[in-house]
């Protein structure tokens, strides 16, 4: 893939950047440029280019619009010490592009092509990616939509990818703190056949209403169970879940309908060399409550790329409310492990970490 640049004529200037990097918080400020390639049928995927950040002109007919085909991957860059610039397994986000893609009905972008795109945007911005300190990165948001303008339901003829990147603090500010879970019972993400293995924008949609009941009932984030039976828990709204239990294993809901999280993935290979064994499987709202209340559940956490990982603290559903486990122990050591892989402060013995710059 050839790429073309434009650089930015008008760049965020140093002293507003340094501003900017000092607090960060998540998904506010963008930087100064972004990439685009476009496919349709006859052409294959073309123009690829990094260009000045600006606002897109789409046409309201323009199907993404109407019928949410679309699909995103969410991932970080790390400044290490010395200065250089990393990402954490940016082929596992590109094959999960191309997963998600599928089950879209888009056209797949070679994985290569992915990985190509991010690393030039971040090379072409580097001076935006923060200094480790406090555990700050560039979150680099990549996304593929259908922008042909037709208002008839098929697969669009005109796709756009995109990547843009915008700097990010601490996801815990005064330091890691349990979130409090709300357990729906109305809604669901995902159900057999259903979009719940791909990364889309609908599947956030849909879990709007139910972060909304949650937040209503002053929890953080909502539980969702799976939608046949409603016994088996499934995920947080955009982080996948763990269980520990107090003989040392450990168990995470299996796949199908969940988002198979890299961070997910990492953890199974990093507690396995940590001595844990750890079970996919269906893992029962009643095992939940049973193990807390019983103490043979001694931790539960959450994972997923912005928070890393989260211990869990109590959940609450209509009617009842079982407290938080007794440790978080094993939870901190698990992500202390992989912070520290992805700031380049511990050897990278998965070799997972890629080197942009
Ligand atoms: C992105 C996402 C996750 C976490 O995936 P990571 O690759 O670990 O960031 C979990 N659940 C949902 C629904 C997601 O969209």
């Amino acid at each position: 893939m050839q790429i073309s640049t434009t650089h930015n004529p008008q760049p965020v200037d140093d002293a507003r950047l340094a501003e900017i990097l000092a607090n960060p918080g998540f998904g506010q400020f963008f930087t100064d440029h972004m990439f685009t390639v476009e496919w349709t049928p006859d052409a294959g995927w073309h123009g690829a280019r990094i260009e000045p950040y600006g606002p897109l002109t789409l046409d309201p007919a323009t199907a993404v619009l109407h019928y949410a085909q679309e699909t995103f991957e969410g991932m970080k860059a790390y400044r290490h010490d010395a200065g250089s610039i990393w990402s954490f397994r940016p082929e596992e986000n590109a094959a999960r592009m191309a997963r998600s893609s599928k089950r879209l009905a888009f056209p797949v972008l070679d994985p290569q092509d992915f990985v190509a795109a991010v690393d030039e945007l971040v090379r072409v911005d580097q001076r935006w990616v923060p200094d480790a300190a406090g555990e700050k990165s560039l979150y680099v948001r990549p996304f593929m939509i259908a922008t042909e303008k037709f208002l008839g339901v098929r697969p669009s003829q005109h796709v756009t990818f995109m990547v843009i990147a915008s700097p990010a603090g601490a996801y815990f500010k005064g330091g890691v703190k349990p979130v409090t879970l709300w357990l729906t019972e109305e809604y669901t993400r995902a159900g057999r056949g259903g979009m719940g293995a791909a990364k889309t924008g609908g599947n956030y949609a849909s879990s709007l209403v139910a972060q909304q009941e949650a937040s209503g009932q002053g929890c953080d984030q909502v539980v969702f169970l799976d939608a046949q039976e409603g016994k088996y828990v499934e995920e947080l709204g955009g982080m996948n879940m763990y269980f520990v239990f107090d003989d040392g294993r450990i168990v995470t809901p299996g796949t199908g309908t969940i988002l198979e999280g890299i961070t997910r993935s990492s953890i199974i290979e990093l507690a396995g060399k940590l001595g844990h064994q750890v079970e996919e499987r269906k893992f029962s709202i009643d095992e939940w409550r049973e193990g807390v209340s019983s103490g043979r559940i001694t931790e539960i956490f959450a994972c997923g790329t912005a928070a890393v990982v989260t211990p869990v603290g109590s959940l609450k559903w209509d009617g009842g409310e079982v407290s938080a486990p007794a440790s978080t122990d094993l939870t901190m050591k698990v992500r202390q492990a992989l912070v520290d892989i992805q700031y380049g402060r511990a050897e990278d013995a998965f070799g997972w970490m890629h080197r942009i710059v």
